[in-house]
């Protein structure tokens, strides 16, 4: 990815955190409670939501959401039509 277009990560609040807590091997509940807690705090919190949704980030905490919370944003429930017959 082109440094440019993560600038704003120097400004994260996770920039002091462990990285483990923002991707772990073993996702639990805790961790993500703890890591989106981070992220609650963090000044550039929407310019990196928008930046894992648009680049398809698939791995870790981006934006305060999970992996299956960012699919599900991007693809919401019935986004799918079923092919014209
Ligand atoms: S929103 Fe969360 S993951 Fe993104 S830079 Fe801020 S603290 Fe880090």
């Amino acid at each position: 990815m082109p440094p440019e277009e993560i600038s704003w990560l120097r400004r994260g609040a996770c920039r002091s955190s462990d990285p483990d807590l923002f991707f772990p091997l073993a996702p639990t509940p805790l961790q993500e409670a703890r890591a989106k807690a981070v992220c609650a705090t963090c000044q550039v919190l929407e310019e990196c939501r928008s930046y894992a949704l648009r680049a398809g980030e698939s791995e870790g905490i981006w934006g305060g959401l999970t992996p299956d919370e960012r699919r599900r944003t991007r693809f919401p429930e019935g986004w799918r039509r079923p092919a014209a017959s």
